[in-house]
């Protein structure tokens, strides 16, 4: 743990408020600008940004996700 001096006066109210409203501002825009959702334009479905998209599979207009595959090994039962 990083050593810390004592402090010398104990802050005041507005201080701690303002120090924990900075805080939690930062926190809540940092949440808000990670979790990006566009529509995919092929199937207009919300999708993650810089991500495939979990509805038809595809990326920048490619095929890069065998959606039938995927498919076919969730539903698949080993006996
Ligand atoms: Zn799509």
């Amino acid at each position: 743990m990083a050593k810390r001096s004592t402090p010398k006066k104990q802050a005041s109210n507005s201080q701690s408020t303002s120090r924990y409203k900075a805080f939690k501002n930062k926190a809540q825009k940092r949440l808000l600008n990670t979790t990006k959702l566009n529509k995919c334009p092929d199937c207009k479905e919300a999708k993650l940004q810089h991500a495939a998209c979990p509805n038809c599979g595809k990326y920048n207009g490619r095929q890069v996700l065998n959606m039938q595959k995927d498919m076919d090994k969730i539903t698949k039962v080993k006996a």
